[in-house]
């Protein structure tokens, strides 16, 4: 129960196959499990508690990962895009650390004598120097395999605890077990601080599937890679499909016959955007997968099939099912309660709990889990009679109007069904009458004229009830997300302040 048998699996039955390939160099299991061994080596001499990246992905993000997994202590990559500040405290947080990648901010922002820091190439070589024989015992199942921080949008960011038996419980549960065909190649191009970068890793080593490696996405880059390594997988979030798609009707048009699968998720992905991408893509299979940092990732799916069936169909339940985050995986139980607890029937919006040996629900300084082991999501959501989980926003999104709870998903699938809106986000506004209401803001589609005011208005009191009608809108040339694609609705709230 230790995620570093992945790898040593991978290198046990083919050594000499490319496990990894990135900037152009490419690395066998065999390097990749040596450099893992050699990393464990190093780290365990250094004492440090923590083994810490502040680097884009690469050979030395696997190293670490696996390295601090042989040496029994938590692997932290930390997120680069954070300012000085932000930054300066987690790394105060972690320390001491051994840590890879930025030298200079990280002895810019934390100065602490106890930290050792190496540059990228200086971490590889030496844990290549290391060379190890021998394998190593490592932490069991409870051992701490991962310390992410979340983004810390409301409160200071949390450190999510994943321990190796959360971790081995997903891909065991989730890929299947048969070295995939030697060709097959799965395109890496979220960042190495993100669970969906880690699931990637793991589940590609798993599956003996060559991991190429995007350390900085940009749709041609991707498009590129995909077409240059015959990429067969990826995992993408929403807005790199939009661009990829963007880019692709712009010329730059490689052809992709080996991409079987891409897998998307971390945010909402917009149903039109899904259906213009089955239409791009006829013969690759997609898959939306819905997961948190704290469930190790995925816990529901909607498979190539069901994406296939919904785009093809006429009946309006088959075809709003592109609207949903699929099935609970066989692993995981998914239920919905009401603000008291109790457990909602289908079709009744409410939080989502899930539970399972994936889900840890632990932070380091506390565990959110329930006495029987339930972890609640806050995401808003229901099941619908034949068991797809649709998700309504996250519950802390949710609009309270006078005691009435409004979530913003309601207002803003009516709003896309206006041939002239690209974009929607509804938040809470501040009013004197009701404590929140709606405000809405709307980017107009290229090309057409922007819809008036009264007339979303008016879309939505035909829609709604009356207490959904937005309050104030407002019109904007784009929404703001992050690079993971999550709508930022705290900036959205700004814009309305202002
Ligand atoms: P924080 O918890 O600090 O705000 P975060 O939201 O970025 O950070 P993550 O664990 O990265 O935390 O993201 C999990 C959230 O992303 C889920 O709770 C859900 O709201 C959203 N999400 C994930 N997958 C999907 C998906 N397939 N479709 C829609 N939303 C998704």
């Amino acid at each position: 129960m230790n995620i570093a048998l992945f790898l040593e699996m991978a290198a046990d039955t083919a050594p000499d196959r490319i496990g990894l390939v990135c900037d152009g160099q490419r690395w066998s299991y065999a390097d990749l499990l040596a450099g893992a061994r050699g990393a464990a080596a190093l780290i365990r001499d250094s004492g440090c508690a923590h083994v810490a990246l502040l680097d884009e992905s690469s050979e030395a993000a696997a190293m670490a990962l696996f390295g601090a997994a042989l040496a029994g202590v938590p692997y932290v990559p930390l997120n680069y895009r954070l300012a000085d500040a932000d930054l300066g405290a987690l790394l105060e947080r972690i320390t001491p650390a051994l840590i890879v990648g930025d030298v200079d901010r990280v002895r810019r922002l934390c100065p602490a004598d106890s930290n050792i820091v190496l540059t990228r190439a200086a971490f590889v070589e030496a844990a290549q120097a290391r060379a190890v024989d021998a394998p190593s015992e490592g932490e069991d199942g409870e051992g701490v395999a991962i310390q992410l921080f979340t983004s810390g949008t409301t409160a200071a960011p949390k450190a999510a605890i994943l321990r190796h038996a959360n971790l081995v419980s997903y891909i065991l549960g989730t890929v299947e077990f048969a070295a995939a065909p030697e060709e097959d190649a799965a395109l890496v191009s979220v960042p190495p601080y993100h669970i969906a970068g880690i699931a990637a890793l793991l589940s590609s080593i798993y599956a003996m599937r060559r991991i190429l490696m995007l350390p900085a996405f940009s749709p041609e880059a991707w498009l590129d890679l995909a077409a240059g390594e015959g990429a067969s997988n990826a995992f993408v979030v929403p807005t790199m499909l939009a661009r990829i798609i963007e880019t692709m009707a712009k010329g730059h048009n490689p052809d992709l016959p080996a991409l079987r699968a891409i897998a998307y998720g971390g945010g909402k992905m917009p149903i039109e955007l899904i259906h213009q991408a089955l239409d791009l893509f006829p013969a690759t299979g997609f898959t939306n997968a819905y997961g948190l940092t704290e469930t190790s990732s995925t816990i529901a799916l909607l498979g190539p099939d069901e994406h296939r069936a919904a785009h093809g169909s006429d009946d309006p339940i088959v075809r709003a099912r592109l609207g949903s985050v699929g099935r609970p995986l066989p692993t995981v139980e998914i239920e919905i309660r009401d603000e008291d607890g109790a457990v909602l029937p289908p079709g009744e919006p409410g939080e989502i709990y899930v539970r399972g040996e994936q889900v840890s629900g632990e932070y380091r300084e506390r565990s959110a889990l329930d006495a029987d082991g339930w972890f609640p999501t806050r995401d808003a959501g229901y099941i619908d009679a034949d068991g797809y989980l649709f998700l309504s926003g996250r519950a802390d999104d949710v609009i309270v109007r006078g005691g009435e709870n409004i979530s913003p998903g309601e207002i803003e699938d009516v709003v896309m069904t206006h041939p002239a809106v690209a974009e929607a986000a509804a938040v809470a506004i501040p009013s004197h009458e009701w404590g929140e209401a709606v405000g809405l803001i709307v980017v107009p589609r290229a090309g057409h004229d922007a819809p008036g005011e009264d007339e979303l208005k008016q879309m939505v009191r035909a829609r709604l009830r009356s207490s959904r009608v937005p309050e104030r809108v407002l019109f904007a040339d784009a929404l703001p997300y992050n690079e993971m694609g999550k709508l930022l609705r705290r900036e959205i709230k700004k814009l309305f302040a202002a």
